[in-house]
């Protein structure tokens, strides 16, 4: 029997405002959709947090034997400067600034992007369109919301006509906006707006000469709205009605709002049942933002290359830093905080790699059986991450009275406490098992880390000696094994992948 059927999984749904009872709409299957990056420029820490989240529900649902279809996108068209629809498209614009094509920016940052996630140790989704490839089906979307009577062409391009669909539907149902708000609060249309009114979005905008991301449409030469492409790549590949839709709180609206108006024009009914929205990763207080400049980069902190930072930090660290958060709440990055979690991290890992070698003896003094279930009803509550990570801490303190005689284990209870926190902390958080690699207590017992604390030192002195070959070739083979060099601000450090 599948563990979902035993486990009563419930998700906090922002349509509603209330965590629900999971279910899926076909038994066994789950579809999930998370809006991706925009690829014009590295991803950033922020962003990591919200692809880390949902990996983490991925990850769970796989866990409990869901067949999920994780579907998500690569904006790498439409998306314009600013949130009124304004501007130049962000992709093209970096081309511009950089001399290269923009499907050279494309690449490069889908490229980064891929790199970084898989150095958290994220699952690659199932599918993972783009809106430029997938022109043709957002042209056939366009036709049938026109059709419904939703949306109206204005000098080449097609907007959404909100005000009517809000006739018979309630534009804001996700944000819990109300329409007579919003119009109260915009200003007026620019003179040179083809919209009928402010809250109109685009589904297809005309490409004026300069805009060099275009494509030919029945309403002439253009490119597609930015909300668009998720709507239509979501139903392509989950179907009209489709079960998670996560992304970050920011794109609740209005780009998650105009998907529901989408869907719904285009298809009569709401596209999903559970929208989940993670929170934001602060600096300084303040949301971490690519336009801002207020953002750190993963690859700053895998190298401790920032003055914000002591050193560097292992992509499971940083990982296991953002799971001790839950994700719907928000998160400030600190070194301090970041030191916490690496101390937590290893105490973990090396109560785990202890664990084998314990001694066995009946009866257990620990409620293993008890200590299970708890660790599910964490995760089973909307993926409540912290609470999990505090229950394997409970684990960890077990394990080091057992191996101070403070306590006992039976033999079954060890073999289920071994599974429990291995599926746990590697399979559900997606950790992976760093061991502490600087020279401190940890290292002093382990032949390896000696081993490789000499390679460092050797390696170390090739480079002092101007010998590049030799240092690149010690780190090169290294990584070959699985053993990856990071040079801080400290020192060398370690991790064995
Ligand atoms: P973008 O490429 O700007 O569309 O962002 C990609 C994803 O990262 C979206 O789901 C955003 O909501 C999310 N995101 C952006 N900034 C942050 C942040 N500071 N913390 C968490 N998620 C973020
Ligand atoms: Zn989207």
């Amino acid at each position: 029997m599948p563990l979902y059927e035993n486990q009563n999984l419930k998700i906090y749904n922002s349509l509603t405002g209330e965590k629900e009872v999971f279910q899926s709409i076909t038994p066994g299957y789950v579809g999930m959709y998370v809006c991706g990056p925009t690829v014009y420029s590295n991803v950033h820490l922020g962003n990591c947090r919200t692809f880390i989240s949902f990996d983490l529900v991925f990850r769970y649902l796989k866990h409990l034997g869901y067949k999920v279809r994780y579907v998500r996108n690569i904006t790498d068209a439409g998306h314009l400067e600013n949130d009124a629809e304004e501007g130049e498209d962000r992709i093209a614009k970096k081309a511009r600034l950089e001399e290269l094509e923009p499907m050279e920016i494309v690449q490069m940052y889908t490229v980064d992007f891929h790199n970084t996630l898989q150095k958290f140790n994220n699952i690659a989704p199932s599918i993972e369109p783009t809106a430029t490839g997938h022109i043709v089906e957002q042209i056939e979307f366009i036709k049938e919301i026109i059709n419904n009577g939703f949306a109206y062409e204005a000098q080449g391009s097609v907007y959404f006509d909100v005000l009517k669909y809000n006739e018979t539907n309630h534009y804001g149902t996700l944000s819990k906006r109300k329409l007579e708000d919003m119009i109260a609060n915009t200003r007026e249309l620019t003179a040179q707006s083809d919209k009928k009114n402010p809250q109109d979005f685009a589904l297809w905008k005309k490409a004026e000469p300069q805009h060099i991301m275009r494509w030919p449409s029945p309403w002439g030469v253009g490119f597609p709205g930015w909300h668009l492409e998720c709507s239509v790549m979501s139903t392509k590949y989950l179907g009209e009605r489709f079960d998670i839709h996560g992304g970050g709180m920011d794109l609740k609206f209005p780009h998650h709002e105009c998907e529901i108006a989408q869907g719904k024009a285009g298809t009569g009914h709401d596209p999903v049942n559970y929208w989940m929205h993670a929170n934001m990763l602060t600096l300084n207080g303040k949301k971490m933002a690519k336009s801002t400049g207020n953002n750190i980069l993963p690859e700053e902190i895998f190298s401790g290359d920032n003055n914000i930072l002591s050193k560097a930090y292992h992509p499971s660290v940083t990982r296991f830093f953002m799971l001790q958060a839950n994700y719907r709440s928000i998160l400030d990055f600190s070194d301090d905080a970041l030191q916490a979690s690496e101390k937590g991290f290893f105490r973990l890992m090396e109560a785990i790699a202890l664990l084998p070698n314990l001694s066995t003896s009946e009866p257990s003094s620990f409620d293993i059986s008890k200590w299970k279930q708890d660790c599910y009803d964490a995760m089973n509550d909307d993926f409540n991450s912290p609470v999990l990570i505090a229950h394997l801490f409970e684990a960890v303190k077990f394990i080091n009275s057992v191996a101070t005689n403070q306590a006992t284990i039976s033999e079954t209870d060890k073999a289920t406490l071994e599974k429990t926190l291995h599926d746990f902390t590697f399979e559900v958080l997606g950790l992976v098992p760093v061991m502490n690699g600087s020279t401190s207590e940890n290292g002093k017992d382990n032949k390896l880390s000696q081993v490789i604390d000499l390679l460092i030192t050797l390696r170390k002195k090739a480079r002092d000696d101007k010998d590049f070959a030799l240092s690149d070739q010690i780190r090169d083979e290294l990584a070959r094994m699985g053993i990856e060099l990071k040079d801080g601000k400290d020192g060398t450090t370690f991790s064995i992948k």
